[in-house]
């Protein structure tokens, strides 16, 4: 076994679990992305903090809550003289790059810090003939995104030379809105219709009046942008909701299909240079998404199809093979995993854990029993701001009502709310039970772990929620 691995970090961008046949989609396969899940461990209850792209990243790369990285919103931009993964990497001796996605800010102080090489896209970037930004400057591409940045990562591996280890992040945009797929997708899914799910038709009774205000609903907030043609007139409300639940999810799943199949290149690639055995590959998406699931398109809640992330990794040196794990996971955790990986002690400000452990095939002691989650945006695309904690079982969300001065965050303050699910009897999150006097000791318990975890990751209560905290 290498002392240090190579470390290949593919990260999308909005991809949820449930679009990712390893979990068992219903709607596509992703073959490539699978065969890292049958070689390494997949882990079944993967979370992420904060369940918006740019707050996302900066917790992978610091290993740190919004609030101790500064990225709570994605209006503000990343402090780079924080202590990150690649940075320590790179100050050990391992040769680092980054290709993708950084939507964290540019210029000095914002830019990409602990990287030998960096092209990144600008904000959001495009997904056709995308301009990408270095160390020395911008440069236009012709061609599609996921293409582009799979081939600068495939040159920049031939480059290396074996002499140090190396960490190679390529971050994706695909596959956020607004969906493009590329030419060789473009024509996957031809005279299919995708299965509706369950939830598409929800009336957001038996939840906070957060669910129904939200402003992410497939029939009546995407718009021909989206459907990419004339919006036909429609005789009901559902008829529209299914044609654009068809229109979008297509074009979703061709944007995964892309991923999956330019994965499926750099594992050729490992193939081929006799590098399995020395490398980490790890799979995930920087938040989930609703694929239609409550009505919703988009993400930021904490309810399971937002929340939850696809996280796979394959390093058959030390993880068996068809390894699958159900301990709570987090985005939070990547950075001290790699470091660990590495031999690099991670900093104490760093908040997650190592997953090695667990991806080794080890129960470890004391492993954490329930995830804190904060959600900041207040009220963009109409979602209230909420913290929440959540164990394998229960669920319990309070939506505080504020903006508390976050930059990006709307001042329109709203009643505080609190949802509580059971996921044994609601797996859909459909009925909160917060009201049930068959829950109050449950809820007891619950609002006693949320103002714990307020407190253990050194975050600030909202002010709903002051006259509880002792
Ligand atoms: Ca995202």
């Amino acid at each position: 076994m290498p002392d240090r691995p190579n470390i290949l970090f593919v990260l999308t961008d909005d991809h949820a679990a449930h679009a990712m046949s390893a979990y068992g989609s219903q709607l596509n396969q992703t073959p490539h992305l699978d065969r890292i899940a049958a070689e390494g461990i997949r882990f079944d209850q993967a979370d992420c903090t904060n369940a918006l792209c740019a707050p996302s990243r900066a917790a992978i790369l610091t290993g740190a809550h919004s609030h101790r990285n500064g990225m709570m919103t994605l209006t503000t931009s990343f402090d780079s003289a924080q202590p990150t993964f690649p940075a320590l990497m790179q100050a050990a001796g391992y040769r680092t790059a980054l290709f993708g996605k950084w939507h964290l800010g540019h210029g000095s102080g914002h830019d990409p810090v602990g990287f030998d090489e960096w092209q990144v896209l600008d904000g959001q970037g495009d997904y056709d003939d995308p301009e990408l930004i270095g160390p020395d400057g911008r440069t236009q591409h012709t061609g599609y995104v996921t293409d582009i940045l799979t081939d600068l990562a495939l040159d920049w591996l031939e480059q290396q030379d074996g002499d140090q280890p190396w960490l190679l992040l390529l971050w994706h945009k695909a596959p956020h809105r607004r969906w493009f797929p590329g030419p060789q997708e473009q024509h996957l899914y031809q005279g299919v219709t995708f299965p509706e799910p369950e939830t598409l038709f929800d009336d957001y009774s038996g939840r906070a009046r957060a669910a129904e205000e939200a402003i992410i609903r497939v029939g009546r907030d995407l718009d021909e942008l989206d459907a990419k043609t004339t919006i036909p007139e429609f005789d009901s409300q559902a008829e529209r909701t299914s044609w654009f639940y068809q229109r979008y999810i297509g074009d979703y799943l061709r944007c995964v299909a892309g991923v999956d199949r330019t994965t499926g290149r750099l594992l050729d690639h490992l193939d081929a240079t006799g590098q399995n055995d020395s490398t980490l590959v790890t799979y995930a998406s920087d938040q989930g998404f609703f694929l239609g699931d409550h009505g919703y398109f988009d993400k930021r809640f904490m309810y399971a199809d937002s929340l939850r992330i696809p996280l796979v990794m394959r390093y058959p040196a030390e993880i068996p093979a068809g390894t699958v794990s159900d301990d709570l996971a987090l985005n939070l955790d990547l950075a001290q995993t790699f470091l660990d990986y590495a031999g690099i002690e991670a900093p104490d400000r760093m908040q997650g854990a190592s997953l090695r452990s667990i991806a080794r095939g080890e129960q470890p002691q004391d492993w954490r029993e329930h995830i804190y989650y904060r959600y900041w945006e207040h009220l963009k695309a109409g979602v209230g701001a909420h913290v929440g904690v959540r164990t394998d079982r229960y669920k319990l969300i309070h939506y505080y009502g504020e903006a508390l001065g976050i930059t990006g965050a709307i001042d329109d303050p709203r009643e505080p709310e609190w949802e509580l699910f059971d996921t044994e009897t609601d797996p859909a999150e459909l009925q909160s039970v917060y009201g049930d006097p068959a829950y109050a000791q449950v809820r007891e318990e619950l609002t006693a772990l949320l103002l714990q975890s307020i407190h253990e990751a050194d975050d600030v209560p909202p002010p709903s929620l002051a006259s509880l905290v002792s």
